[in-house]
């Protein structure tokens, strides 16, 4: 079963995909595909996969793509996402942001880097694996999908649970420059109440204002973030406010509700519940209620930080697979965000690692980009990396 790898012949035949792997990525660029509006970039993936020689391709009813590629025992599954952040300002781009701009070696646009370019790179890596005959004892799955950007988790939570895609490991593709991603930290948003008792401004003696409950419990969060301890690798724990309200209509009454938002970054040890409690345990007598945020389907507004081992037969694997291409060691690193790997190492235990063309600094920024020779290396990547690992 098992053949020699020749690394010159995969390095090679990634680099002749070059004109058409930009192409692709050029493409798929200029469709846009904020979170929820993806079918059109969806049917063009599909169309790509099925046209490079993937063996399945179907389209969820969420949206998502999925591919499959042989039928080994080992079930290794890939993710990339295909919807991106807003554009944000227009006129603070530089170009136009939905036009793939190619000039110098880099690819300019939104999705670029997060997480069009990885999309590409590992729909060329299954073309790779199909020419060059590099199956081994897995099946592999790519799923090109949705909604990452607001709800980390939900397109992987559908394709694991209802189409019974049960993988032993998972790679998510999100932008490392070529590194292994092996965790990131977690986070939850929550919202703070306060209730008063609303009265006339000109007699505030008379109620209670909702916002003056609210002041001491901010302040307190801000001294919280202060003490958060840090665990390594991930660093520590960060909390902030990022919006207070009032549903008070009138300028001169006193309020008699007042919420505050909050974005808590988790590191390790630092669960739900213990989030919860510690809050509580800030708003001293105050009947103040604490909640988490939750999505449309009921689903919580949480996503658990995660951590794999550094020696783990996946990271390892990952190593093995620069060192063969590549002739070096990858750094191992922590994300600065998070990933749907929340769901499939964070909830699911299912050993869980990044790998990524693109350098993450451009995620969600002004004039998104992603450097040429990043992606070739990461096609060849791709293609070989399931074969070292079920070998
Ligand atoms: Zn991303």
């Amino acid at each position: 079963m098992k053949k020699m790898v020749d690394a010159k012949e995969i390095i090679q035949a990634a680099q002749s995909y070059k004109k058409k792997l930009i192409g692709f990525l050029r493409e798929i660029i200029a469709i846009p595909s904020p979170s929820g509006e993806e079918k059109k970039v969806a049917k063009r993936i599909a169309r790509e996969m099925r046209r490079v020689g993937f063996d399945e391709v179907f389209i969820d009813e969420l949206g998502s793509v999925v591919g499959k590629i042989g039928k080994g025992r080992i079930k290794i599954l890939y993710d990339a996402h295909i919807d991106t952040v807003d554009i944000g300002d227009r006129k603070k781009w530089s170009f136009d942001p939905y036009k793939g701009k190619n000039k110098k070696g880099i690819i300019y646009g939104r999705g670029a880097c997060d997480d069009k370019g990885c999309v590409a790179s590992i729909l060329y890596g299954g073309r790779l694996i199909k020419e060059l005959g590099l199956a081994g004892d897995y099946t592999l799955y790519f799923t090109a999908s949705v909604r990452e950007e607001i709800h980390e988790g939900l397109a992987l939570s559908r394709i694991i649970e209802k189409r019974r895609i049960r993988p032993d490991y998972v790679l998510i593709g999100e932008p490392s420059n070529l590194n292994i991603g092996y965790g990131h930290k977690g986070r939850i948003e929550l919202k703070i109440t306060t209730k008063g008792k609303s009265c006339h401004a000109a007699t505030p003696g008379r109620g209670k204002n909702a916002i003056y409950g609210m002041a001491p419990i901010i302040s307190r969060i801000e001294r919280l973030n202060k003490k958060l301890k840090a665990k390594e690798p991930l660093g520590k724990g960060m909390i902030a406010v990022t919006r207070i309200e009032t549903e008070n209509t009138s300028l001169n009454t006193i309020p008699d509700d007042c919420a505050i938002y909050l974005d808590r970054r988790t590191t390790l040890g630092e669960t739900k519940g213990k989030v919860i409690k510690e809050l509580k345990s800030l708003l001293g007598g105050s009947r103040a209620k604490v909640e988490v945020l939750k999505h449309e389907n009921g689903d919580e507004r949480y996503y658990p930080g995660w951590i794999l081992d550094e020696d783990h037969p996946l990271i390892l694997a990952g190593i093995e697979t620069c060192r063969t291409l590549f002739g070096k060691k990858p750094k191992i690193r922590t994300w600065p965000f998070c990933t749907n790997g929340s769901y499939t190492m964070g909830m699911k235990r299912i050993p869980t690692m990044g790998f990524g063309p693109g350098d993450p600094r451009y995620a969600h920024a002004i004039d998104e980009r992603i450097a040429i020779d990043t992606l070739v290396p990461a096609v060849s990547f791709y293609a070989l990396f399931p074969f070292i690992l079920s070998a």
